[in-house]
């Protein structure tokens, strides 16, 4: 497959949705950002013809996607003892609600939802010893890249951060979070705020596109069947309340970040990083969500 021309057609394709949508504001730091910005990368699985569109090496902030990496992490220190914390389910409300979780008794639907962030946070600040270097040092490896926090938007979300202190306080009251709340934040916001560009993001989903290899980045550890439970809970709870809409459109397990980015995998095929900042009502990217349908309806790759 001739990735290049694929991507260079599909950026045709998108291009007239340039405009369309709005940027994340509610983090100010991200209000600041061009909207009308767009790239895409993909990294072939077994081969080194990475393929590149548009802005694929201008670094943006990764947000939501940084939860794949959490629960990376979380699971191959706690393995199924996670699940006593958090469920699996798509939680079919916003990535932010507090009334799911108040009906539930703390309990977050699933790692990729704010509350199931929050919580992951907490396994990692009581697991290891230095948790902010030892995150970014597990990105760095698996993106092969130097990447690195951006204080300053993790700064400007903590500034703001009254819906996400609620979560945090409900969990806390449920005895969900067993550090200080503050420290559990700060930790979130940080890992949240990492820069990456598209071709640094898809290198670093490659191991969950190489699904059949053991995985093994800087002392993290996952079996071949537990890359398998990433991708699907990536393919089931990767797009806050618009997962049933990408699978649909799309095919293909990802997730998405409210900085625009979205990361996808096609087992055995290749990753793929496409960034774009205006995003829907439902708060993914309008280009992104375009040009990954376009990706798998060109190629006719998908996972179905
Ligand atoms: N840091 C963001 C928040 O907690 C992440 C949201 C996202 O990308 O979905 O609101």
């Amino acid at each position: 497959m001739d990735y290049q021309k694929v991507l260079e057609k599909i950026y045709e394709g998108a291009l007239p949705l340039m405009g369309v949508g709005k940027q994340a504001d509610y983090i100010p730091a991200l209000a600041e950002v061009n909207p009308d910005q767009f790239g895409i990368c993909i990294v072939p699985v077994g081969d080194d013809a990475v393929a590149q569109v548009g802005e694929a090496q201008t670094r943006f902030s990764v947000q939501s996607i940084t939860k794949v990496f959490m629960l990376a992490m979380c699971l191959s220190m706690e393995g199924d003892n996670l699940w006593t914390r958090m469920g699996k389910e798509p939680s079919g409300t916003s990535f932010n609600s507090l009334v799911q979780l108040e009906y539930e008794h703390g309990k977050p639907r699933n790692p990729f939802i704010n509350a199931g962030a929050l919580v992951m946070a907490d396994v990692l600040i009581s697991r290891l010893s230095n948790p902010e270097k030892e995150f970014i040092s597990f990105v760095r490896e698996m993106s092969g890249s130097f990447v690195d926090y951006d204080h300053e938007v993790a700064r400007s979300e903590e500034r703001q951060a009254y819906l996400n202190t609620a979560i945090a306080n409900l969990l806390k009251h449920h005895g969900n979070i067993r550090n200080h709340i503050s420290d559990v934040l700060h930790f979130y916001f940080l890992c949240c705020s990492v820069e990456m560009n598209c071709c640094e993001l898809a290198q670093a989903f490659r191991p969950f596109a190489d699904h059949r290899r053991p995985f093994s980045f800087a002392g993290v550890e996952l079996t071949v069947s537990q890359v398998k439970r990433i991708n699907a809970i990536m393919q089931t709870c990767g797009f806050y309340d618009e997962a049933g809409d990408f699978s649909y459109l799309v095919g293909l397990p990802g997730k998405s970040g409210v900085g625009g980015g979205i990361a996808a995998v096609n087992p055995g095929t290749y990753s793929v990083a496409v960034w774009s900042p205006r995003l829907n009502a439902k708060g993914n990217s309008v280009m992104g969500l375009k040009a990954l349908e376009l990706l798998t309806t060109e190629t006719a790759e998908s996972i179905f």
